[in-house]
């Protein structure tokens, strides 16, 4: 008897039990893997940029598209700190 030959697997891209959380875009909405994502978190009332660990609630941008970065597309979500947070993804991307 011949050993079949190994076919390769398609179950990796569907593991059951392991959820991937998706995020939106506050700006555009639209979803993405988390990891395509600048992360926000509301600390004392002030939304700072956060990189590297994760803690608390957050909003999240698109990582790599400096239209959703503009203050008029942050004010829903961050109001009067629209500008600083502008500001400070504008200067994180040079
Ligand atoms: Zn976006």
């Amino acid at each position: 008897m011949e050993a079949a030959a190994p076919v390769p697997s398609v179950q990796a891209a569907v593991l059951p039990g392991k959820r991937r959380p998706e995020r939106s875009c506050v700006a555009c909405r639209r979803k993405r893997p988390q990891g395509e994502f600048l992360r926000l978190t509301r600390q004392d009332g002030v939304w700072t940029l956060q990189q590297g660990h994760r803690s608390g609630r957050g909003s999240y941008l698109c990582a790599d598209t400096p239209a959703c970065w503009a203050e008029k597309r942050l004010k829903r979500t961050f109001g009067a700190q629209a500008a600083a947070v502008s500001a400070a993804l504008l200067a994180r991307a040079t």
